[in-house]
């Protein structure tokens, strides 16, 4: 996958391209990351990417310009891409739209900074995506964010498939909970069962837990849900769990 970023400040990208599981995919090859400033596309001495808003001359907006030019120029030698503004007005990001963007060959991200971009750049906008019902400064931060969900969905990206499969929302449900050594910690002990060795009973563990955990803290995401026979089976186990103890 290829994906270009759009920014005024690529500084803020240096060590999130460098460290991690996106550092290891850009080393692999498994994903192309470019950062494109848009100060390189201004003519003026102070590469000004912003102006004075229409209207009420109050803040700073992106301006039109410098983005047409960038992405003219853009489009002389590459394909044209899946563009994205992150927004606080657009839908909202989660899991199956990072799986979704995860099967794009080309992404961009145009981050944008002060009050936001002149409105006329939105025509080259394919999609405006938020990260949440609140306002941040700028759309690095949550381009960063953006692209590390979405890099997990790509194969081989994250070590093993197990863990981006067991992650939360992708099945549905959230993950279970997670233990490492030691197995005794003032006084609080790793259950027995995942000490056991036997993957069938862990592995139904497991998905209890997941349930139980989904029930206790997102009933929402649990209604939405199909059941599968499996799980169906899990939670009559729970139950009868409960009524044993
Ligand atoms: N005045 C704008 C917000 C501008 S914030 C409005 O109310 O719609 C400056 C930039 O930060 C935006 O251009 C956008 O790229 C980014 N940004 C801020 N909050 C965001 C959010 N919740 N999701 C995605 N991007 C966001």
């Amino acid at each position: 996958m290829n994906i270009e970023i759009v920014t005024t400040i690529p500084e803020l990208f240096e060590q999130f391209t460098k460290y991690g599981i996106i550092g290891r995919a850009i080393k692999s090859n498994k994903i192309r990351l470019n950062l494109i400033n848009l100060r390189d596309y201004t003519h003026d001495v102070h590469r000004t990417t912003d102006d004075y808003a229409y209207g009420t001359g109050i803040g700073m907006v992106m301006k039109v310009e410098p983005v047409f030019e960038m992405f003219d120029e853009y489009l002389k030698s590459h394909q044209r891409p899946w563009v994205i503004y992150p927004s606080p007005q657009g839908e909202v990001f989660d899991q199956s739209k990072a799986f979704e963007l995860s099967k794009k060959n080309d992404l961009m991200f145009i981050c944008g900074r002060y009050e936001g971009v002149d409105e006329r750049i939105m025509s080259i906008v394919d999609e405006e995506i938020s990260i949440g019902d609140f306002v941040v400064s700028g759309g690095e931060i949550v381009t960063m964010a953006f692209v590390e969900a979405i890099a997990r969905m790509i194969p081989g990206v994250v070590g093993k498939a197990f863990s981006v499969q067991n992650d939360s929302f992708f099945s549905g449900l959230l993950d279970h909970a997670n233990y490492t050594r030691p197995p005794t910690y003032r006084g609080m002990d790793v259950p027995e069962i995942l000490r056991s060795g036997n993957h069938a009973k862990i592995g139904k563990y497991f998905l209890k837990d997941a349930i139980k955990r989904t029930i206790e803290k997102r009933p929402d995401l649990f209604l939405k849900r199909d059941l599968s026979f499996e799980e169906k089976a899990a939670i009559i186990e729970l139950i009868r769990d409960k009524k044993e103890c």
